[in-house]
């Protein structure tokens, strides 16, 4: 069944007999594009809610010998033990912040805000890179923060979504329960315009995502929540559920913002 632990854990051996090199996002931005020899998988983890399921995944990813970034929100999913553990693992630990909806717009106020959350999440474990978080019930968008501040003033060495060239990568993730780029997928969008974007397979199932990192020739970067893979059927169905009730609330929010904001009712 898609979106349980044991598909994730399909998606992690063909990973893994893959020729790809598997890379964090630090080492991603990092190696720079001529010095990647191998095709390339860059597997990233917005932990918005259930940080047990992030360990989870981290604990079958290590098992094939790969590594991952995990982004933690602050306080949201902030557990240090488990942060640790994580860490210990090899894996990369970054902060998926959310200080624009925080600050409620306030870009002063938004700043101090991400420095607080950053100086908390760096007590626990080094932090090189960040990655926003898409709240659809705010009308922000939490990138919005770097018109005010930079990456090196808190020596960071990129941002999840703006530091990638996604003209390079295919990108998939799996906001809204699937792999596409859908009504669901309201603020996880990627900053490349349309004709940049590279021609990628349509993916609807994780087996189709499995196909692509065995196939394809390009680079591979996939997002996704662990709180949606789960290990039982009761907490499947349980998650299924939620997640379709979000998606549809989502949507909601998108026409109120849109009428809040005089733009036409399109859900695009
Ligand atoms: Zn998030």
């Amino acid at each position: 069944m898609d979106f349980m632990l044991d598909k994730y854990r399909d998606l992690c051996a063909a990973s893994a007999s893959s020729s790809r090199e598997c890379l964090t996002v630090a080492e991603y931005l990092a190696s720079g594009s001529s010095n990647r020899s191998r095709r390339t998988l860059i597997l990233r983890h917005d932990v918005d809610r259930f940080p047990k399921q992030a360990l989870e995944t981290a604990r079958i990813e290590s098992e094939y010998g790969l590594r991952a970034t995990y982004y933690f929100r602050v306080p949201g999913t902030l557990v240090p033990e488990l942060i640790r553990e994580i860490a210990g693992m090899g894996h990369e630990v970054g902060l998926h912040y959310e200080s624009v909806d925080k600050a409620r717009g306030e870009m002063a106020e938004a700043v101090s805000s991400f420095e607080g959350d950053l100086g908390r999440l760096r007590a626990v474990v080094p932090v090189s890179t960040v990655a926003m978080h898409g709240n659809p019930a705010t009308p922000f968008d939490n990138r919005d923060l770097w018109n005010s501040c930079g990456l090196e003033d808190y020596q960071l060495t990129g941002e999840a979504y703006l530091s990638i060239d996604f003209g390079s990568v295919l990108y998939y993730s799996d906001t809204g329960r699937n792999w596409l780029e859908d009504v669901f997928n309201i603020k996880d969008t990627i900053p490349v315009p349309v004709e940049k974007k590279p021609d990628r397979p349509v993916c609807d199932h994780t087996d189709d995502i499995i196909d692509v990192v065995r196939d394809h020739e390009s680079d591979i970067y996939i997002l996704t929540h662990p709180e949606r893979w789960r290990s039982t059927t009761i907490e499947w169905a349980l998650s299924a559920m939620a997640d379709t009730a979000v998606n549809y609330i989502k949507i909601c929010f998108q026409i109120l913002h849109r009428r809040r904001n005089h733009t036409p009712d399109v859900v695009a």
